[in-house]
């Protein structure tokens, strides 16, 4: 067969021309929303990758992107690895110190941003000695960036005035670096992951696979997901095979603006992480719209609780579909679709787990000795993964070699996901906890997630995250961190009772604390760490 490299140069010519009417819709909160053709995405791709080169943007050379879910970012995204060069999307919800060590540490030598992230990006330029050009998407007040070392251009005004007749995209192999994406740092130091444009190709097609997500020509696909947080789950770059139109939210990823965009724009699929799913349900419940055209609503980043699943379904006909994946595994790791011909209650038991893995995922469970454990549903142990776009290092650094820490690749190379779970025989992975956010108690694990689907089952909890705290005689024990909804008025002692009838009595957590909101990490997802430092005590019930 011939070996023809898979590259996102590819996606880009085969998106821009075989699917030249699907658009891409960036929605602006007020007025009508931006749409620009795949076509139009190509031809600005096209004088974006001549302006780049102007700039001096070589092959291997990191670019920056620190945007919201957008047209311009779309075209960065499939321009930038199609030069040769490495797409950084850079998480702008991080704190600033975080930010400019992953751009120091990238070295990034252009920053593509939105004007209106520009009082974020703005301080950090004088720490930022490797970045020589600002590009500003977007309107923004450019008075931030007067005296600042860079140059600054306007994202348009490079379009405009750069050449329109092709660029000569290089051969580049398949192998070579495309993207690069940090992981949020929870623990240490934040870890760069390249992505090659052989794992994107090879993704983006599993994403597109009816045993995924399944987009189709013709459709709308709406990534509430941030593009800076895993690659918006490949699904750009999914679409753009596929023929499947983009609605952009920006930077309006509120419930109301979201319920707005889905009730005029119709999206047939979204995804997102538990947290946003969780606001749009309250925002539906006050104030209906019709979301009807949404087939499929995916999950993920963190456990979906069956409560949320099951509100979805009966209150508003949505479905749910969890999946599981990390920074490492470009995400894609598993997706909770049931085996075929079960009715709903049979069906049930299947969606709530993790889901099965592609067949390009391979997994094992490791116990706590080493050994590998059996795929019967029962034996608990760290799930580790290999495939080809699972990471098989982390980025050292411009001059660095890649690294291998053994706390995070086994000996055979294998991905240690940090994550414990069991997969049944055929295949089904249930996620019990993150191992460091198991509650190890007098020998016994509790699960942190169970407590917490268990706790948002009752009607009156808006969300509930649980924490270990350390206990004298116990090592640790569950600490319940609950927000109720408005006007609830059950107490400690009902939510406790509620919970025994569920759990067995040793697991019921002694340790409680009300909240006005869950701490959120910079992905919308729960800061375990900072509720241990914020309710260590907690109060004892
Ligand atoms: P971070 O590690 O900074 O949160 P990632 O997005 O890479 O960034 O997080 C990956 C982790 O998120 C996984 O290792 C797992 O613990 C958790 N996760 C992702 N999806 C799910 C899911 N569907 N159910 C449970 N946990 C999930």
């Amino acid at each position: 067969m011939q070996d023809v490299p898979l590259t996102v140069t590819r996606i880009l010519a085969h998106g821009s021309t075989v699917h030249a009417n699907a658009h891409v819709t960036t929605w602006t909160g007020e007025g009508a929303p931006r749409r620009r053709s795949f076509a139009e995405v190509g031809a600005r791709a096209t004088r974006l990758a001549h302006a780049l080169r102007a700039l001096g943007v070589r092959e291997g050379d990191p670019v920056g992107t620190l945007m919201w879910n957008n047209a311009d970012h779309v075209e960065a995204y499939l321009t930038v690895p199609s030069m040769g060069a490495v797409l950084h999307t850079l998480n702008l919800r991080l704190p600033p110190e975080q930010l400019a060590w992953i751009v120091r540490h990238a070295a990034d030598r252009v920053v593509i941003v939105n004007g209106s992230l520009l009082p974020l990006l703005a301080p950090l330029l004088p720490h930022l000695d490797c970045v020589e050009h600002v590009v500003v998407s977007g309107p923004g007040d450019l008075s931030a960036l007067e005296g600042c070392r860079p140059q600054v251009h306007a994202y348009d005004e490079l379009i405009a005035g750069s050449p329109a007749e092709s660029y000569d995209w290089p051969e580049l192999d398949e192998r070579q670096a495309a993207a690069l994406c940090y992981t949020s740092g929870t623990t240490g130091d934040p870890k760069g992951v390249v992505y090659s444009h052989r794992s994107i190709y090879l993704h983006a097609m599993e994403v597109n696979a009816a045993a995924s997500f399944g987009l189709k020509p013709g459709e709308t696909c709406l990534p509430v997901v941030p593009m800076f947080h895993v690659n918006a789950w490949g699904l750009p770059h999914a679409a753009f095979m596929a023929g499947t139109s983009l609605l952009m939210p920006d930077r309006f990823l509120q419930p109301a603006p979201l319920a707005e965009m889905i009730e005029s724009e119709r999206p047939t699929v979204t995804a997102g992480v538990p947290t946003i799913w969780q606001g749009l349900l309250a925002e539906l419940d006050a104030k209906p719209r019709d979301v009807s055209s949404l087939r499929t609503v995916v999950s993920g980043g963190s456990a979906c609780p069956p409560s949320l699943m099951k509100a979805f379904e009966e209150r508003h006909g949505l479905t749910l579909v969890q999946a599981w994946g990390m920074t490492e595994t470009s995400p894609l790791g598993t997706v909770a679709h049931p085996p075929p011909g079960l009715g709903a209650e049979e069906a049930w038991p299947y969606r709530i787990t993790q889901g099965r893995m592609p067949v390009s995922v391979e997994a094992r469970l490791i116990g706590p000795g080493g050994e590998t454990l059996p795929w019967d549903g029962r034996s608990a142990g760290e799930l580790e993964v290999r495939g080809p776009w699972i990471a098989g290092a982390y980025h050292g650094g411009a001059d660095g070699e890649p690294q291998r820490p053994e706390d995070k690749f086994s000996e055979d190379g294998w991905l240690r996901t940090g994550d414990v779970g069991t997969i049944t025989a055929d295949g089904f992975l249930t996620l019990t906890d993150r191992a460091k956010d198991v509650i190890k108690s007098g020998g016994e694990w509790i699960s942190s997630v169970e407590l917490e689907n268990h706790l948002m089952a009752h009607p009156q909890v808006a969300e509930a995250a649980v924490v270990a705290v350390p206990d004298e005689k116990w090592g640790e024990r569950p600490l319940a961190a609950v927000v109720l909804k408005d006007g609830s008025s059950v107490g400690y002692e009902g939510l406790r009772a509620f919970l025994s009838e569920r759990i067995a009595r040793w697991q019921l957590p002694e340790r409680w604390a009300l909240v006005p909101a869950v701490p959120k990490t910079s992905v919308g997802k729960f800061d375990k760490k900072v509720l241990r430092r914020q309710y260590a005590d907690g109060e004892l019930v």
